[in-house]
């Protein structure tokens, strides 16, 4: 598939700061509810909201082939990349069309925060990885002290479980802190009430772009022409709950309960430019999992956090893509290998991504190493090993490029109390 980079030169001529997450290199999808309108697909371009309907409704767009635009349903990846290009040419800054057109251009442009952004596509399906093998190896170390930190089949497969689509949330949705069993070490039984281990898990996600019958598998070739773009995801994770119950099956309801994810999807049109080989793999992955190209992402991943108390929000996390062990392309590759059929707008997240130094952790468990070392909130010296309701946690994404960033948008939930 031949993919549409916007050159670095190129220019709007709407204003885009140069820390903005939406200059004209990005132009990423989202899917909005402004007051007073229907839902429509949106472009997010500086600090506005293109909606789309309003353009197709106006001519501005082939009409035929974009006729509605209240959704990404039938926006496979192909046309996206279509759509991306048709707009790209409305923004840039030598195109008077839509630039001098005063009443078109004002019903279009919605301020990014009067938005109302929605989640991107409700998944039919949710996957979670755990590729992130820093993660994987510390939550070894916490979790089973006295074996390797990483399990025999780590590095042979991307492990990874069924998720539960129905709580995937848009950012800013609130997170009610879930109840559950959980079980000390010297307890003679489990209780049941509110988790005391709320976490969050910095992880990205891609959306599938096609769907298939049973018994297809997409192969690692093919893997990215069957993606529409990248989201961040925060894996929301109540520990007491999880270390409980995750054996011999898996997480259950400590990973069910909330799961949040940015409001933009972001092609890979716009992430070719950030392309990197990644980590190299050792032993070499079977032939069906064997990686092509360059296969990994150079994105800047953040977690930012606040308090009820405080006015603004602490950097926590600072890590990267470049972390994760297995690629998209094998987690989809992998994960059809058994023949499963897959729908348009199924969603699978990485797993936690963090990196391998202190600051670099991108969960609470490990920033607090299983709640023995808190960490402080400078502006109120107030402690934290896991997370306490009110708490705000905030997931930024984004690749530099040059004099411009392609960015994801926040990704952002506060924890509520247990009902
Ligand atoms: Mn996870």
């Amino acid at each position: 598939m031949s993919r549409f980079t916007v050159p670095a030169s190129s220019k709007s001529w709407l204003p885009v700061a140069a820390e903005s997450d939406f200059p004209i290199q990005n132009l990423p999808f989202g899917l909005a509810d402004p007051k007073g309108r229907n839902m429509s697909v949106v472009v997010a371009i500086g600090d506005w909201a293109l909606d789309l309907s309003v353009l197709s409704e106006a001519g501005y767009l082939d009409g035929e082939e974009f006729p509605l635009l209240d959704s990404f349903i039938e926006l496979g990846e192909g046309r996206l990349s279509d759509l991306r290009r048709a707009v790209y040419d409305l923004l840039e800054e030598s195109n008077p069309r839509l630039r001098d057109n005063k009443k078109v251009r004002e019903n279009a442009l919605v301020p990014l925060e009067k938005a109302n952004l929605q989640v991107p596509i409700p998944p039919v399906s949710f996957v979670d990885f755990y590729s992130g093998v820093h993660h994987a190896s510390n939550v070894g170390k916490m979790f089973r002290p006295d074996q390797p930190p990483l399990l025999p089949n780590y590095k042979w497969l991307p492990i990874g479980y069924n998720g539960r689509a129905s709580s995937v949330y848009a950012s800013g949705t609130k997170i009610i802190r879930p109840k559950g069993q959980t079980k000390g070490a010297n307890d003679a039984a489990p209780e049941f009430g509110p988790t005391r281990e709320m976490d969050f898990e910095l992880e990205m996600g891609f959306y599938l772009s096609q769907g298939h019958e049973a018994g297809k598998r997409v192969t690692t070739t093919a893997a990215e022409d069957h993606m529409l773009g990248l989201v961040i995801v925060n894996d929301w994770s109540a520990r007491d709950m999880q270390r409980w119950e995750y054996q011999p099956l898996g997480p259950f309801l400590a990973k069910s309960f909330g799961t949040t994810v940015s409001p933009w999807i972001v092609t890979l049109d716009a992430l070719e430019p950030f392309r990197i080989d990644g980590m190299a793999q050792d032993p070499a992955p079977l032939p069906y999992l064997r990686n092509h190209g360059k296969p990994h992402f150079d994105i800047g991943l953040e977690v930012w956090l606040k308090s009820a108390k405080m006015k603004k929000p602490q950097l926590v996390c600072r890590s990267n893509m470049k972390n994760l062990y297995w690629s998209l392309a094998q987690q989809l590759a992998h994960q059809t290998s058994n023949g499963t059929p897959v729908e348009f707008g199924d969603l699978y997240a990485t797993g936690t991504i963090s990196g391998e130094e202190e600051g670099t952790y991108g969960s609470m468990l490990e920033l607090s190493w299983r709640g023995q070392q808190p960490i402080t909130l400078d502006e109120t010296g107030e402690k934290r090993t896991f997370l306490e309701d009110g708490d705000t946690v905030t997931m930024r994404a984004y690749a530099q490029g040059d004099g411009f960033r392609v960015g994801f948008g926040d990704c952002s939930g506060t924890v509520a109390p247990a009902v």
